[in-house]
């Protein structure tokens, strides 16, 4: 029996829809005298991070949310990196900070995110907004799982009671995403470059989410019938084109809801950038609610 074809998640329409229920909240904001203001620190001159940041840099633009880019040289010292992190810190016209991942050898990664205010850490990275989501009571999402989260329940994919698979543990996607699909009642298995079994467990996924930095990873046999399929991997291909972490093509046959790729996760992952720093901005004003 031919299956129909999988239910397309429509990220980038739905990211513009987000950043347009955004822009009444930063005017708002800005006409009580806090415009919405995030800082992007960017070390060295790796050109996918330039690629990322002008599509924040843009999509704050587009929701006028104001912007500023610090770039800093490859070979600067770690301590001036602190210092320009201190400096935003206390910049009170700057409600998020974020800090563009890779950082260059000799810039200790883990030093530089903990130098981020709590309350200005937009990518959620600090180690305080993490054990906030683990205890369940967020402040701000990491942005990748906070976007995936928003695509599952636009497209109304049922979570309660439901087996999702996320192939992938960093704590930038699989681990703070497990925690948000458990949030929402779903059992969760983690799986990583050392699971046994990959996909057999793939294949009882009610949810399947590949975030492996793997392009094709996930082929048609390892998708249940009528899954739901989310692909996080962005990678470009020889012919220039990018390529996710799923075969699109044979998977989309077999599954019933498929994000794509560009147009899916990525997206998101912007605008809900956009999102935190708007939140960001309406902690510091002592505004809780919307
Ligand atoms: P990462 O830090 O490299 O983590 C990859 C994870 O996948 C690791 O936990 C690794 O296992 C696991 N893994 C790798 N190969 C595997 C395999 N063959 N089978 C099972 N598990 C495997 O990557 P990341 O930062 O989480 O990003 C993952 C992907 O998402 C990348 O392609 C990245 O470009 C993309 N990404 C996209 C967005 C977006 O906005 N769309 C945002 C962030 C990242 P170990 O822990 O055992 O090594």
């Amino acid at each position: 029996m031919q299956h129909m074809a999988a239910k397309i998640i429509d990220g980038k329409a739905l990211a513009a829809q987000v950043r347009a229920t955004l822009k009444p909240a930063v005017e708002a904001l800005a006409a009580r005298g806090a415009r919405p203001g995030l800082a992007a620190v960017v070390v060295g001159d790796n050109p996918a991070s330039h690629i990322y940041l002008r599509n924040k840099v843009r999509a704050c633009e587009e929701t006028g949310v104001r912007s500023e880019l610090h770039e800093l040289p490859a070979d600067v010292a770690e301590a001036a990196v602190l210092e320009r992190i201190a400096a935003l810190n206390g910049d009170a016209r700057v409600h998020g900070i974020l800090v563009q991942l890779p950082l260059p050898r000799g810039v200790n990664a883990e030093r530089v995110l903990a130098a981020v205010s709590p309350a200005k850490d937009v990518d959620g990275f600090h180690a305080h907004n993490l054990g906030l989501l683990l205890r369940g009571t967020p402040r701000f999402v990491p942005c990748t799982p906070a976007g995936i989260m928003r695509l599952l329940e636009h497209a109304a994919v049922p979570l309660a009671g439901r087996h999702a698979v996320v192939i992938g543990r960093s704590s930038i996607v699989g681990k703070p995403l497990a925690l948000l699909l458990l949030q929402n009642d779903a059992t969760v298995t983690i799986c990583h470059s050392k699971t046994a079994h990959l996909a057999a467990l793939a294949r009882q996924a009610d949810v399947l989410v590949a975030a492996a930095g793997e392009p094709r990873l996930v082929g048609a046999d390892m998708v249940k019938p009528g899954a739901c399929v989310v692909d996080v991997g962005i990678h470009r291909g020889g012919d220039g084109k990018l390529v996710g972490d799923v075969d699109a093509a044979a998977v989309a046959q077999r599954a019933g809801w498929i994000t794509p790729v560009p147009g899916g996760v990525g997206p998101m992952t912007v605008a809900m950038l956009v999102a935190n720093t708007v939140r960001a901005t309406e902690l510091a004003i002592g505004q809780t609610a919307r």
